[in-house]
Formats: structure tokens, C-alpha cells, sequence
């Protein structure tokens, strides 16, 4: 299976699983790869990473959804990211 270059979309796709440690090291590799070309992708990463561990030393239900906590200015830089890739549908 190859991946050559991961877009956002999928990057965003991929990032609960990675947090998790699900990613196939092929997967994970390229998903890292990504952040590095790609700062509003990492911001995305790192307040996602940050909001899993603020809810989890609140001791708050783990269901709780993190993108739904993301700042708005994060999901506009993803949104304009994505635009930007070339992989996407437009
Ligand atoms: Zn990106």
C-alpha cells in the first residue's frame, strides 16, 4: 500500500487514529511527514492533543468529541489548508 503525500483531508481524517497509536507505521510516517510542510495542520494536531488532555485531567467523559471544542480560527485554517491541496475533490 502506498501513500504518496497525505493531504489535509486525510490528515484530519487520520488524527484520532494516531492519537490513539492506530496508525500502520507506513500511515504514520506520512502523516508526519505532513505536519512538517503544513503548520496549520500541526496547530490542528497539537490543540487536539492539548483538549484530549485537558478533558482527560478534568476526569470528564471520555466520549466527549475534542473537534467539537477546536477554536474556530484552528477549523478556518484547516479549511483554508485544504483548499490548498491538490488532492481534493476541487
Ligand atoms: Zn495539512
Amino acid at each position: 500500500m502506498s501513500h504518496p503525500g497525505m493531504c489535509c483531508r486525510e490528515f484530519v481524517e487520520f488524527l484520532s487514529a494516531y492519537i490513539d497509536g492506530d496508525l500502520p507505521d507506513d500511515v504514520r510516517k506520512d502523516f508526519e511527514k505532513h505536519w512538517i510542510d503544513c503548520p496549520p495542520c500541526l496547530d490542528y494536531l497539537e490543540s487536539f492533543r492539548a483538549t484530549i488532555r485537558m478533558t482527560h485531567e478534568l476526569g470528564r467523559c471520555e466520549e466527549t468529541l475534542p473537534a467539537a471544542e477546536v477554536p474556530r480560527k484552528l477549523i478556518d485554517a484547516i479549511l483554508e489548508a485544504r483548499r490548498r491541496c491538490k488532492d481534493g475533490p476541487r
